[in-house]
């Protein structure tokens, strides 16, 4: 994408109603635009991220199995009262409350696979969507990490046999292992209250002073617990050393057995249901990878792999330019000629592109000069060598 044609503006000041790091420098760099507490628009590069990232899940959720479908925002009183939760405080009630926003799926997926699961041969079915849920959240103030609309991975799946939802439960963990690792994430299994049904919840929880839970990682499995449900001992290898970190959830797994199939009447089925924040997940990308001067995406997530900035006004950097777009790399081509070379260089860093790539009259006729975002040292290239090397150069 030319930069001369990105309609979003950088912004140079933090704007004065966000304290949260990552709001701030998502609103400075021009990923969303803030509409009222806990509520954003995403910008062209912000949807760029919350695409990249969606696809990493739907690839992990498609290898487990499960189908994506999308269920409606607007749900009906009715489902809620079956199974007593049409009072609970998050939900934005609309029309005379008799309709609400949906906050979770389970009153709408259960009657729904109800329909089309007729016998214990049409099980198991894992059902995915990713979606914008409404929560009227009370402390909406953390940015990305806490919206009052945001997105979220919800997987719902339907088993006849205890042994059965057992063994999909772990394949769901592996799965939700591989999205936070391809995300550069790293996350820790948290044990949390699991609810009427099970001892247990697992959480995933990465470490940012910006969280809000409080987990104790133990120094020996590296097994967390949630401060809710703080034990002595670590119940997986009984060693009682932990580590205190503040966290956030990204990622919230539950057997809820017969919690909904039950007053939904769904006969001999037993359910489990797996959250994933996406944009928590971006949110949390950004708290865990910047610098004083801005975002650093990593590679899997960024909007753009390059940021090609022509400080010449040269047909050498349209060239580029087009190998590189030939090539399929997502390119930020900084072609604007009213900015000077600091504005773009700040711009470049701010935005957090993996790769710079300057192209000046300083650097001669053959060579560009390249640098990795969070890294200082830059490096004279030659035009070729690069176009040849840039996987390596990205890793
Ligand atoms: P929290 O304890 O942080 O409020 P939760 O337990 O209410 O989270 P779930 O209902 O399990 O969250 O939702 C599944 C996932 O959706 C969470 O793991 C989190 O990643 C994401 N999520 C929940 N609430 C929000 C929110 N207000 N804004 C953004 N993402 C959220
Ligand atoms: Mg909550």
């Amino acid at each position: 994408m030319k930069q001369s044609n990105l309609f979003t503006k950088t912004i140079k000041e933090n704007p004065k109603d966000e304290k949260s790091l990552n709001a701030q420098l998502l609103i400075r760099a021009g990923f969303i635009d803030k509409l009222s507490s806990g509520v954003y628009t995403f910008l062209p590069l912000g949807l760029k991220v919350v695409k990249n990232i969606e696809k990493i899940v739907r690839q992990e959720m498609d290898s487990i199995g499960a189908q994506e479908i999308l269920m409606p925002s607007l749900h009906p009183k009715e489902n809620w009262e079956i199974t007593g939760r049409w009072g609970v405080k998050e939900m934005f009630k609309i029309k005379d409350e008799e309709m609400g926003l949906g906050w979770t799926h389970e009153e709408i997926i259960t009657p729904l696979m109800k329909k089309h699961i007729l016998s214990s041969k049409d099980l198991p079915k894992y059902v995915y969507q990713i979606q914008a849920k409404f929560r009227n959240e009370p402390r909406a103030k953390s940015g990305l990490l806490r919206g009052r609309e945001f997105l979220m991975k919800d997987l719902y799946s339907f088993h006849e046999t205890e042994k059965d939802l057992d063994d999909y439960y772990e394949k769901v963990k592996e799965a939700y292992f591989k999205v936070y690792e391809r995300c550069k994430l790293k996350t820790y299994l948290t044990l949390a209250s699991g609810g009427t049904f099970s001892e247990y919840s697992h959480e995933f929880q990465a470490i940012t002073s910006a969280g809000e839970d409080i987990i104790y990682i133990c120094e020996n499995c590296g097994l967390a617990i949630n401060k809710e449900i703080k034990k002595d001992v670590c119940p997986n290898c009984n060693n009682d050393k932990f580590k205190e970190e503040k966290a956030i959830e990204v990622g919230n797994i539950f057997k809820l057995k017969t919690k909904y199939s039950e007053p939904f009447q769904m006969k001999n089925t037993l359910m489990g249901c797996y959250g994933l924040g996406i944009t928590r997940l971006m949110g949390s990308i950004v708290e865990t990878y910047n610098d004083e001067k801005g975002i650093i995406w990593p590679n899997n997530v960024a909007p753009f792999s390059i940021h090609l900035i022509d400080l010449e006004n040269s047909k050498k950097a349209e060239e580029i330019y087009e190998i590189l777009q030939n090539q399929n790399y997502e390119v930020l081509y900084d072609d604007r000629t009213e900015k000077t070379a600091g504005e773009k260089f700040n711009d470049c860093d701010l935005i957090g592109t993996p790769l710079r790539i300057v192209v000046s009259k300083k650097t001669g006729e053959d060579m560009v000069e390249i640098k990795k975002r969070g890294e200082d040292q830059t490096q004279l290239i030659n035009i070729k060598e690069l176009i040849k090397n840039v996987e390596r150069l990205l890793q």
